[in-house]
């Protein structure tokens, strides 16, 4: 728990939430401002600002509560699909550094796109195996 993290309080319950899912290391809540009807944060109960701060068991438990969640919300507001990630980062559009796995359930015709809608910087495609070459190196250090 971290004292000014506003979603460590609402895991604790110091701060109301509509809870969707909860175990041992995870607390899921309705998102106060959803993108989509049944739009739910999935999020470990231990802090992490960052995802890239999680050790590996921790990223796994995190994201089989996310897929069990994200099967239930489909469910549940007969979703056909549903856009599930992480803003990593002010920069990426993290407004609380506590990590939350969005789960946005999707409907044909509802006006919305996939991930790459989020940011489009028009990068060059010519070099691929050079920026490959250069995450290869940073990922097997
Ligand atoms: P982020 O931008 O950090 O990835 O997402 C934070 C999310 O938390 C936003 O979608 C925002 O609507 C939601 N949020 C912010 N404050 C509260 C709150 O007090 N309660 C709940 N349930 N959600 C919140
Ligand atoms: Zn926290």
């Amino acid at each position: 728990m971290t004292e000014s993290c506003l979603f460590c309080k609402i895991i604790s319950g110091e701060i109301p939430s509509e809870r969707v899912y909860e175990d041992d290391a995870v607390y899921a809540f309705l998102d106060i401002y959803p993108a989509s009807e049944g739009h739910t944060l999935v999020a470990p109960r231990k802090h992490f600002s960052k995802f890239t701060d999680m050790g590996a068991e921790d990223v796994a438990v995190l994201f089989e509560a996310a897929r069990k969640v994200t099967a239930a919300v489909e469910k549940a507001f007969s979703a056909e699909g549903s856009n599930v990630g992480i803003n990593n980062g002010e920069v990426a559009g993290q407004e609380v550094p506590h990590v939350h796995v969005h789960v946005i359930p999707r409907k044909k015709g509802d006006g919305g796109r996939g991930i790459k809608s989020i940011v489009w910087t028009e990068p060059d495609r010519t070099n691929l195996k050079e920026v490959a070459e250069k995450n290869k190196k940073k990922t097997c250090e």
